[in-house]
């Protein structure tokens, strides 16, 4: 948070919550979660977006006695896992509103296939929220509750489950994976994972439009958020916020800050005229080469 501060960030996208599980021998306690929330709100100053935890699959951790599943990035992971452990699910969120009474917090659900998984999450919201009432424990009570739209299914329902969500936040590094089919870990198929498939651009300017339609923010926290060939094209659909690592803030604001709004869509026209990753690939390269040749 502080390296992000530094740079002149102007908020969190994407708090990692898992690193809180992944660096512990055991569930870490709603008082060690609120200390680290709190701390980082306080740090940060401006919006944190904390993702509920994001684990499970081929990440395993021993104390969470998680199955060894054939399928991983389809299994029991995210959202499944903290809807299946709500007492797990429940200390987060707890420790997440309790927070929330020192600045701006955000809560963001990873890996949601469809809107009853969001309406459970509500569900239990508003218990841990009656229960904070009922002890008189302070919190935001205007919270706002964001879905991670990367997966097809998401990206499918976009429309619907902007009724349901306060925002969005594209998830780029997975939206790619399940749309392409390819295992992002996996060398043999890499030269498959590109976000820049014209099924993956045709997925996000879905997802950001109809985020636009119901008036609610859209941001992208995958890695092709800092990619200076992909800003182009976020600007002409439309995207409001753009996370990513801290040491690329500078850089990022500088590349967009090098685009008109005229010449990012005439540049996304010709993109989404194209029919291969190729093809967009190798016309956005050489358009920013000579825009940086150019000192444009
Ligand atoms: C993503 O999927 O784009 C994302 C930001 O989350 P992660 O890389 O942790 O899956
Ligand atoms: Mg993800």
């Amino acid at each position: 948070v502080e390296n992000a501060v530094t740079r002149g960030a102007e908020g969190i996208g994407l708090f990692r919550s898992e690193f809180l599980y992944m660096e512990n021998t055991k569930f870490p306690t709603e008082q060690e979660q609120y200390d680290t929330y709190k701390k980082a709100i306080e740090t940060m100053k401006h919006p944190v977006i904390i993702r509920t935890l994001d684990i499970g699959g081929d990440k395993d951790i021993p104390y969470m006695g998680l199955t060894k599943e054939s399928n991983p990035f389809l299994g029991y992971r995210a959202i499944r896992f903290c809807l299946g452990r709500i007492d797990v699910f429940t200390t987060q969120l707890r420790a997440i509103l309790r927070a929330s009474a020192y600045g701006n917090i955000r809560i963001m659900l990873p890996l949601i296939t469809g809107v009853s998984e969001v309406r459970s999450v509500r569900t239990i919201l508003q218990n841990v929220m009656r229960e904070l009432d009922s002890k008189e424990i302070p919190y935001d009570k205007d919270i706002l509750l964001g879905v991670m739209i990367e997966t097809p299914a998401a990206c499918m329902l976009a429309d619907i489950l902007a009724k349901e969500a306060d925002f969005f936040s594209i998830g780029t590094n997975d939206l790619t994976q399940y749309t392409i089919a390819v295992d992002r870990g996996n060398e043999n198929v890499a030269y498959l994972y590109s976000a820049f498939h014209p099924a993956v651009l045709r997925s996000v300017k879905r997802i950001i439009e109809c985020a636009k339609r119901e008036n609610i923010e859209v941001g992208m926290c995958g890695e092709a958020a800092g990619n200076p060939a992909m800003i182009p094209l976020l600007l002409a659909f439309g995207l409001d916020e753009f996370s990513v690592t801290a040491s690329k803030v500078l850089e990022t604001r500088k590349n967009i800050a090098s685009w008109t709004m005229k010449e990012a869509a005439a540049v996304t026209d010709t993109v989404m005229g194209m029919s291969t990753e190729k093809e967009v690939s190798a016309y956005l390269s050489d358009y920013i080469a000579t825009k940086m040749s150019n000192g444009k």
